[in-house]
């Protein structure tokens, strides 16, 4: 469904990645882990189109999109829930879902899939008038998922959207994660710092560090590679 060959993202001089190659299967859940800094958010900005690769490609579904820019990618079915969430503060919880719905041509579904959003986190619906600012962390994640669905997205691109948040709160996430690949048949891809959490939610997983993939692996094995245990897993 998705393929990054080669690709080598710069910030300026600075070379965050080099000579990435990831594959991505419809209907996976693939894990990308790695150390702060590793270049695990470049990678899905690179895939977004908000920093683009300076070589090698990108292809979705068979098509380049390396040289797309940003709403054109969306508008392909590829959506991205930022690090860090950034929700509309000030917009109720309706009208930051309403925003995620924003690229759509068919608004006639929007209605019912904000009935699907509100199945999957049902806080929300409590929520539904309520200023995105005054949700509490785990919630503000749970708005961000849920806008980033409201774009009906068949590639979803998660990035680490366990920071900050309480364990319990964190196994409530994966788990709605987990239930919208099954349900919807979306394909997701997973940026993670939580390497245990992520792999055990994950198909597949690849680990990187400055800026390469040393490791690519079945989640399984990943969770009992030696290397892999010491350095991300604690072990
Ligand atoms: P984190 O978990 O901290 O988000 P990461 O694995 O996602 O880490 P990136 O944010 O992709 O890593 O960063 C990769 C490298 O690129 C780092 O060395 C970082 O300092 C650098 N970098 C990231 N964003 C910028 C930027 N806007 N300008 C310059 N350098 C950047």
């Amino acid at each position: 469904m998705l393929r990054l060959q080669n690709i080598q993202t710069y910030y300026g001089n600075i070379q965050a990645l080099k000579d990435v190659t990831i594959d991505i299967e419809e209907g996976e859940i693939v894990t990308l882990i790695g150390a702060n800094g590793a270049g695990k958010t470049t990678t899905l900005m690179s895939i977004s189109g908000i920093t683009p690769p300076r070589r090698g490609e990108i292809f979705f579904r068979g098509s380049p999109i390396h040289q797309m820019k940003p709403e054109a990618i969306v508008k392909l079915g590829i959506c991205q829930v930022p690090e860090g969430r950034r929700i509309f503060p000030d917009m109720s919880v309706v009208e930051n879902l309403e925003m995620g719905a924003f690229l759509r041509n068919d608004k006639a579904n929007i209605k019912s899939d904000l009935e699907m959003v509100f199945d999957l986190f049902p806080i929300l619906e409590q929520r539904r008038t309520q200023s995105g600012g005054t949700l509490s962390g785990g919630e503000q994640q749970m708005l961000a998922i849920s806008r980033a669905l409201m774009a009906r997205p068949r590639l979803l691109l998660l990035d680490e959207p366990s920071l900050g948040l309480a364990p319990l709160i964190i196994q409530q996430i994966f788990e709605i994660i987990k239930k919208i690949n099954q349900e919807s048949g979306t394909t997701i891809f997973l940026v993670e710092q939580n390497a245990n959490q992520a792999l055990k939610l994950a198909n597949r997983g690849y680990v990187m560090e400055n800026g390469r993939i040393t490791l690519v692996d079945d989640a399984s094995a990943l969770l009992e590679n030696d290397d892999v245990r010491k350095a991300y897993l604690g072990l």
